[in-house]
């Protein structure tokens, strides 16, 4: 099934369990200071959650893009490193306000995975809320609990905390028990050495979360005391790459369709193969990845800038293209020649990035043009530097100084000293960039449950560049 079906099958599924298909929300959200991006599907719902607004439809379903790089979740590490988390991904949703609760919402996820997409079951574990001796004292969910059993056998349904199995939107409001569904993609014969239930949320690669199906039934209270809510919802969210995955029979989402043309395409213009090195791998899908965060940013109306929401794409589009040139030597602009393959590929299911392909690709074109031109000059600026040097130790502090200014990335610092027999002052960077960790610390955000709470001076200014700029290992360089 080609990942268009697999999408359409999921909305139709539940259509015809008389849920409204609603169009996704935008990924960046302009009117709400305590959240910069949708990082869930029920973000755009939040409002019939709290009550404040009455839904016109009961059941709705819908698919959601994304985006996973701030706050509660903030996924930006992961990604190109590991197989299965994005920046920017799509959510399957299906929704009850107030209408069904678990009992549908359970059976509904296991004929869809099992009967329509003909998931094997055997790959399937479930886990539900085991409950919590924290003051809230709540006990196993057991309305799930007996409800999965008449479905699975019981030694494929784990007990999980409430750090997995326990959704709260902030620290007031709706909250619940949630049960999310793993899938074991590894070997029959691997799966007969070891458990797949061992292997449950713990990062292995190939057993990994799908759907979460989060029952809000409780209202957290100012005091923190939990009461029962009046009216209960349903609120679940698949991860539609991975969904892919596993109906494709891949062991990676970048193995899809949603992202083989675009590592074709991304091959084709550096001319380096994917699947031979792993560090070229690791860069390949940064791009891919992050070309889709960054055009679905911009065609929702947000440019790169210095500040606020602006600012995170933009580190984003840099920190693929310090991937590019880092692992890949590309040292011109290349991730606007993406855009039109990403457009092909997803302008019916989100005809905005259709409309405003020739935006994006122009956005990012000068924006690679702008930072290129940044290294450029660090590496002037630094063999100015190393003439001027009089030991064989590079103050640490000036080295941080063209990092924070230019954005020259340390480990290009440190590599080309030592290429001039020169060597860095390490200590002498990291104190001057804890140093300026705490300066920016006030502008920073609290995170309290889903949505994030910024702090007063919420458009932050622009402070230099943190760690998405240094987490690259420098293993090659070439004179620009
Ligand atoms: P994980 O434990 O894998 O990080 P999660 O528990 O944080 O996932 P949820 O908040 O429950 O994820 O989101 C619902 C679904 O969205 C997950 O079951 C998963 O399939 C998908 N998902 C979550 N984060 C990502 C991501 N960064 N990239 C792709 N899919 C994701
Ligand atoms: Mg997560
Ligand atoms: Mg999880
Ligand atoms: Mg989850």
């Amino acid at each position: 099934m080609n990942s268009k079906d697999i999408r359409s099958t999921f909305l139709n599924f539940f259509r015809d369990k008389k849920h409204k298909i609603v169009p996704s929300a935008p990924m960046v959200i302009k009117d709400d200071p305590t959240l910069m991006f949708t990082n869930a599907g029920m973000n755009q719902f939040k409002e019939f959650f709290l009550g404040i607004n009455t839904p016109a439809d009961r059941r709705v379903t819908d698919t959601q893009k994304c985006l996973r790089v701030s706050g509660k979740h903030n996924d930006l590490e992961e990604v190109g490193k590991d197989t299965y988390h994005h920046t920017m991904f799509e959510m399957l949703g299906n929704w009850s306000f107030g209408d069904y609760f678990k009992k549908e919402a359970i059976e509904w996820a296991w004929e869809l995975l099992t009967e329509v997409y003909k998931i094997d079951k055997d790959r399937l574990y479930i886990s539900v809320f085991e409950g919590s001796d924290d003051d809230d004292k709540l006990t196993l969910d057991q309305e799930a609990f007996d409800l999965w059993k008449t479905i699975v056998p019981e030694d494929r349904i784990l007990m999980g905390d409430k750090k997995d199995n326990f959704w709260e939107m902030g620290d007031q409001g709706p909250c619940g028990p949630c049960s999310e569904i793993h899938v074991d993609l590894r070997s029959d014969e691997e799966r007969q050495k070891v458990s797949g239930a061992s292997l449950v949320n713990q990062d292995h690669p190939l057993v990994v979360e799908i759907w979460n199906l989060v029952f809000i039934q409780y209202n957290r209270k100012a005091d923190g005391r939990l009461e029962p809510l009046p009216e209960k919802h349903v609120d679940t969210g698949m991860g539609f790459e991975r969904l892919c995955m596993v109906l494709q029979g891949k062991q990676s989402n970048y193995d899809t369709d949603v992202f083989t043309p675009l590592i074709a395409e991304i091959s084709k213009i550096t001319n380096k193969t994917y699947g031979k090195d792993e560090q070229v791998d690791i860069a390949i899908r940064v791009i891919a990845d992050h070309i889709r965060a960054v055009s679905f940013a911009i065609a929702d109306g947000q440019l790169p800038s210095n500040t606020g929401a602006g600012y995170v794409i933009r580190r984003i589009l840099r920190r693929a293209i310090r991937y590019g040139f880092t692992y890949l030597d590309t040292q011109e602009a290349f991730m606007y020649k993406l855009v039109g393959k990403l457009t092909s590929q997803m302008g019916e299911a989100y005809p905005e990035l259709k409309e405003q392909e020739q935006l994006v690709t122009n956005v990012v074109k000068e924006e690679e043009h702008a930072f290129l031109r940044t290294l450029e000059q660090g590496l002037q600026l630094l063999d100015n530097m190393i003439a001027g040097m009089k030991g064989k130790v590079m103050d640490g502090r000036k080295a941080f100084e063209l990092y924070d200014t230019f954005g020259f990335p340390i480990d290009l610092t440190a590599l080309i000293l030592e290429e001039k027999g020169y060597s860095l002052d390490a200590e002498g960077f990291d104190e001057a960039m804890q140093e300026q960790k705490s300066r920016s610390k006030k502008a920073s955000v609290v995170t309290k449950g889903d949505w994030t709470v910024l702090s007063d001076d919420k458009e932050q200014e622009f402070v230099g560049y943190d760690t998405l700029e240094a987490d690259v290992k420098l293993v090659k360089y070439r004179k620009l």
